[in-house]
């Protein structure tokens, strides 16, 4: 009864585990839906074949900000996309400043364009934000649509974005990284955030949480980051996955209930 509202399994190191296995240990662990998110071009046709091979994979559909470059998606594309079985967002798009700053314009218009074109499809957004905060909520308030709105995935923002981002529509999703012992900032966002708009990830196989940081990272660890979200909100584990996973099929009202 967990959901992984944001994974790349396209790209998850499993050693000599295959990822059928790896879907059964997180069913295993009470991981009933996973949305595999795509990144560029180049790894959207990996994502949507995952989401038709498992029925609980729904798939986004996206160029991630960092990938505006050499992985670029056309409007024509993107919407084209949009329209293919199991696809219930797009995304990951968004703005990525902290790793550079020479694209930042390149960024802009394709988060723009990304905010329309799942307006047009009226499919919610999946947002990567990064050392970005004025420049995603103008975008998102100028293009966005608050009746589809999206989700600030692996939030490590302050308060206040998450309150203006709120405020639009949008849920926070928060990642292992809140179990890390230097995030107390990302703590007090957490216990700020109500429990109908947060959403949990692994965005494996990146960010591990605790005990496992520092470890290719893989859907069943969403459990960790629940449990430690739901003892930060001094909630039941039970009650805990149950809003969480309202909130994920509300947001993304195409994903086929496999909970
Ligand atoms: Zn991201
Ligand atoms: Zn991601």
């Amino acid at each position: 009864m967990l959901v992984d509202s944001h994974c790349h399994l396209d790209r998850l190191k499993l050693g000599d585990r295959s990822l059928a296995q790896a879907i059964e240990a997180a069913a295993e662990r009470g991981v009933s839906h996973l949305l595999c998110i795509a990144i560029s071009s180049q790894n959207v046709e990996a994502v949507l074949s995952i989401a038709g091979q498992y029925p609980q994979v729904s798939a986004s559909v996206g160029a991630h900000p960092l990938d505006v470059e050499e992985g670029a998606i056309t409007r024509e594309q993107l919407l084209a996309l949009t329209r293919r079985p199991h696809v219930v967002a797009v995304g990951e798009t968004g703005l990525d400043y902290y790793y550079t700053e020479d694209t930042k314009a390149i960024q802009r218009e394709s988060f723009a364009m990304h905010l329309d074109v799942a307006g047009q499809a009226g499919l919610p957004v999946v947002v990567h934000t990064r050392d970005a905060r004025k420049d995603t909520l103008d975008l998102i308030e100028q293009y966005g649509r608050h009746d589809s709105a999206g989700v600030l995935h692996c939030f490590t923002e302050d308060v206040a974005m998450a309150r203006s981002a709120m405020d639009m529509g949008y849920y926070i999703s928060l990642s292992g990284i809140v179990t890390f012992r230097n995030a107390d900032a990302l703590r007090e966002v957490a216990e700020y955030v109500p429990m109908d708009r947060l959403l949990v990830e692994t965005d494996s196989p990146y960010l591990a949480p605790v005990p496992f940081r520092g470890k290719p990272n893989e859907p069943q660890y969403v459990r960790e980051v629940a449990e430690f979200l739901a003892d930060l909100k001094r909630l039941s584990f039970e009650a805990f996955a149950q809003k969480t996973t309202e909130n994920f099929y509300r947001l993304f009202n195409r994903a086929e209930r496999t909970v």
